[in-house]
């Protein structure tokens, strides 16, 4: 426990605190303290203490109590991050038990309003009989929660199609660390600079913003540094280059600006996220092939990658002899490589969406003829169905 910090102080804070808090060293808390000290990394740390809020009004007293005591809070929703992002010494604020409620649907302009808490695939069976689906997703996403994914600006296997979480991060509602209330949004011109003349910590941020984007040396920086925008599956640090690239900082743009660029990746360091808009898709076509482009060296799967960009495909993935090696023989995932021939180097994984199977069909066997015109591959076994997800696996 922190010096100035002592029992007595959280036991106060309980007294109107309506969730839960796990702070002594009865067996109890520190059993809960030791749960709390890691993610799916390797890292591990005990924290302070761990805090289960009930609403906004616990974690604006969280706050108050951070800021008085000069303590950390650690927002973790599934804690299946891989980098130890809900890992630290201060107060572990878990979201996962009362902030996952589902507020507004709206079928016609396609978005959604959540608490953090929410699942991602538990959103999408919700979305399911409306035609819609959020679209970013990720290996875990049968329990990753969208503040969660906010915060490592999570994407997966569709990101080629249905890009990153801040691409389809329309509005946040949060908390900031002085426990003032605001939304982020897209915001014009004359908005961003009314905003950034008011004299609050929310004002103060839209200002020094400002002065910071608006240097030419800095955009210079941003430019040349941060890695090409074609790539959605990143994410290195604060996306100064996603929030500068709007009306305000380029002449040729007419983007909006919007905190939520930054706010999306900040891996629960800026604000605090007590609600979130998002984006939404129609469900993909139903019908789906897998092609599985066996190849003779890493180097031709990536000749075979480019071929398979020309097709627009859903998915285009690697699977390299190391990965291979290891499902042989594994009592798990020996089943599923009921659709690889030989012993290649390498497996492009390319998945195809079509409304009809004929469609399905003529774009598969397009792509593999122009393979094998280009001398791409020796095996190209088509998977479809509830059988790519199997094969998936092996990924
Ligand atoms: C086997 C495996 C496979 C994975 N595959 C992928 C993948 O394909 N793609 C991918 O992107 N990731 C992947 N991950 C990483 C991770 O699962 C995802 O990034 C996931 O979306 C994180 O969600 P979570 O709910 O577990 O978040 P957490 O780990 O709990 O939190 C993630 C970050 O968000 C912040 N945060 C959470 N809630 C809030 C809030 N309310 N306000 C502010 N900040 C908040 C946290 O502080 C933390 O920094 C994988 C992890 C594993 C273990």
């Amino acid at each position: 426990m922190s010096s100035k910090i002592t029992i007595t102080d959280f036991k106060i804070l309980q007294k109107s605190f309506a969730g839960v808090l796990f702070f002594d060293n009865s067996s109890t808390h520190n059993a809960q303290k030791i749960l709390y000290s890691t993610d799916a990394s390797v890292y591990q740390e005990k924290p302070l203490a761990v805090a289960i809020p009930k609403d906004v009004s616990d974690l604006k007293l969280l706050i108050k109590f951070a800021n008085d005591y000069g303590i950390t809070l650690i927002p973790r929703a599934a804690g299946t991050s891989l980098a130890g992002q809900v890992v630290g010494k201060g107060i572990v604020v878990d979201i996962s038990k009362y902030f996952d409620k589902i507020l507004e649907i709206n079928e016609e302009e396609k978005w959604v309003r959540v608490q953090p808490g929410v699942i991602r695939d538990d959103l999408n069976v919700i979305l399911r009989p409306y035609g819609l689906m959020f679209g970013p997703e990720t290996s875990t996403s049968n329990r990753a929660m969208i503040g969660g994914m906010i915060g490592n600006n999570s994407c997966g296997l569709h990101s080629i199609v249905w890009g990153d979480t801040r691409s389809n991060l329309l509005e946040v509602k949060a908390l900031l660390s002085n426990g003032f209330e605001t939304e982020f949004r897209n915001i014009n011109k004359a908005d961003f600079f009314k905003k950034a003349y008011e004299q609050t910590l929310e004002g103060k941020l839209y200002g020094q913003i400002f002065k910071i984007l608006n240097n030419p040396l800095i955009q210079e920086t941003i430019e040349k540094n941060y890695p090409k925008k074609s790539l959605t599956r990143r994410n290195t640090g604060y996306a100064l280059d996603m929030l500068s690239d709007n009306e305000l900082f380029k002449q040729d743009s007419n983007k909006p600006f919007n905190f939520c660029k930054l706010l999306s990746g900040s891996e629960g360091t800026l604000a605090f996220i007590t609600e979130a808009k998002l984006n939404l898709i129609s469900l993909p076509p139903k019908e789906i092939a897998l092609i599985c482009i066996h190849c003779n060296s890493i180097q031709d799967s990536l000749q075979a990658n480019l071929v398979a960009l020309r097709y627009n495909p859903m998915a285009s993935e690697l699977v390299d002899k190391y990965i291979l090696d290891f499902t042989k023989g594994h009592h798990l995932y020996h089943q599923n490589r009921f659709f690889i021939e030989g012993d290649p180097a390498a497996i492009l994984m390319v998945e195809f969406m079509a409304e009809t199977d004929e469609e399905l069909n003529k774009i598969t066997s397009l792509f593999i003829s122009d393979l094998q015109k280009e001398g791409i591959g020796f095996a190209y076994p088509v998977v479809k169905g509830e059988d790519t997800k199997p094969a998936w696996e092996v990924r």
